[in-house]
């Protein structure tokens, strides 16, 4: 991206990151520079009025819908684009032609309204529930990526020129499979973690009169004490992806695992240690077959640069490669404070942001982009996560037919806005135990059709 992105930014100022005008635009342009190779010039003379932000955040957001032209129907739905209701400056002419784009944008992506909403209340790590009576239109497309789109073709129907000439051929879709690995073995913290776990949404499901869903909840219950399924399933994983031509990207934990710890950190991290020879041997041989290895940051490392760093430095010397891509374990992430620590720790691409209890688009973007960390250093990138299999699992518990379905619709906006993300799948959870293998066969069928 170009230097046009601002690195460093006062972090005491109204809802984190405020910017000014000229700036802003500059940095919408060198985010979404994918969208024209051949230079921007003709989008940044588009007409596009520029309106002025209120002094304190509307919380939940005060959106509008705003519809777009007829020769660009196809990028937003009938009821319009949803855009923070300030970004629609009072002037004659269509709505459409009187919305600050470069504000929509921005508001989108810098994660404008969480960020007072984090300002206000404290991080809400990744759960989009405790956003209450937010309109959840703002996740459910990559809408950055559709207003880069309607730029384009705008900019050409102004110049009368074929978009592709004018401004270069559209970017390659890019999603990338990614595996948290929160466990290689079945400890004996797992068996308790999960049967517990899954015993308590038994007697949930009770409650609820529930007694069959009762009973397969007991049922798994007792299967995660008692079974004993074999967790280490690198080989079963590569295997499966190429079959379809593909390399993930494993992160695992820096911390040092074991029972020497708190408790809440043998409930709340992973207990294997990267430097065991098995398991470091094994990722070396998938790095040298390709695949990438990230880190798995701890519980508490959200906003500690000094542990995030020596966890990242664990990993690195037991693999003994340079490993500089990550995603917090839990997701547990702050918009303040995460990408400015990971930075500080010498990350340079997060994969963080995303919700831990829906998919989604959580700042309306399928894009790697520099986020504006307050007081950061320009250097790390991120790239969301849209899609998990707990999504599909725990939280929307769907059966295989909707389950593929839920996929593909977020997949399928991926490519339509030919957009960059990533999706999880847990290693462990192709265990026997979990039997949720099948959506990840599911999943690799689906991208594999899409990118051939
Ligand atoms: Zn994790």
């Amino acid at each position: 991206m170009g230097s046009a992105v601002p690195g460093t930014l006062a972090p005491d100022i109204h809802r984190s990151v405020n910017i000014a005008n000229s700036e802003l635009q500059s940095s919408i342009l060198a985010a979404l520079q994918r969208y024209w190779p051949n230079g921007a010039v003709p989008i940044k003379t588009l007409p596009i009025p520029r309106c002025s932000v209120p002094d304190r955040e509307p919380l939940p957001p005060l959106l509008t819908r705003v519809k777009l032209p007829e020769w660009a129907s196809d990028l937003a739905p009938s009821i319009g684009l949803p855009v923070p209701a300030y970004a629609v400056v009072d002037s004659a002419g269509p709505v459409w032609s009187c919305t600050d784009w470069w504000q929509v944008a921005f508001w989108y992506l810098n994660g404008t309204a969480e960020r007072a909403f984090e300002a206000a209340h404290g991080p809400i790590h990744s759960y989009s529930y405790r956003l209450d009576g937010w309109d959840p239109s703002v996740w459910e497309c990559a809408w950055v990526n559709r207003i880069a789109l309607f730029l384009r073709r705008w900019s050409a129907r102004q110049h009368q020129a074929d978009e592709t000439e004018l401004l270069g051929a559209l970017p390659e879709v890019e999603i990338a499979v990614t595996h948290d690995v929160d466990a290689v073995t079945k400890t004996p913290s797992i068996r308790f973690k999960q049967s517990a776990f899954q015993g308590f949404n038994g007697i949930r499901k009770l409650a609820q009169g529930s007694f069959c869903g009762a009973q397969v909840k007991f049922r798994q219950a007792a299967r995660f004490l008692f079974s004993g399924s074999d967790y280490w399933l690198f080989d079963h994983i590569a295997t499966m992806e190429e079959r379809h031509g593909l390399r993930s990207c494993f992160n695992v934990y820096g911390g040092r695992g074991g029972w020497l710890r708190s408790p809440k950190h043998i409930l709340f991290d992973p207990s294997y240690n990267v430097a065991r020879s098995d398991l470091s041997r094994t990722l070396k041989e998938l790095a040298l077959r390709g695949w990438q290895i990230g880190v798995h940051q701890s519980f508490d490392a959200w906003r500690d640069s000094e542990l995030m760093a020596a966890e990242r430095q664990h990993v690195e010397r037991a693999l003994e490669q340079s490993v500089t891509t990550c995603r917090q374990h839990w997701l547990r992430f702050s918009w303040k404070q995460t990408w400015a620590a990971q930075q500080q720790a010498g990350f340079k691409l997060d994969s963080t942001l995303g919700f831990n209890d829906r998919p989604g688009f959580r700042c309306g973007a399928a894009l790697r982009f520099r986020p504006l960390a307050p007081g950061a250093k320009a250097g790390l990138e991120a790239v969301p996560m849209v899609l998990m299999d707990s999504h599909l699992y725990d939280y929307l518990a769907l059966e295989s037919a909707e389950r593929y379905r839920e996929m593909q619709r977020w997949l399928d906006e991926v490519r339509f806005v030919r957009g960059q993300a990533t999706v999880i799948w847990h290693t462990h959870v192709l265990a026997t135990d979990y039997g949720w293998s099948d959506g990840f066969a599911e999943l690799l069928r689906l991208l594999d059709r899409g990118n051939s």
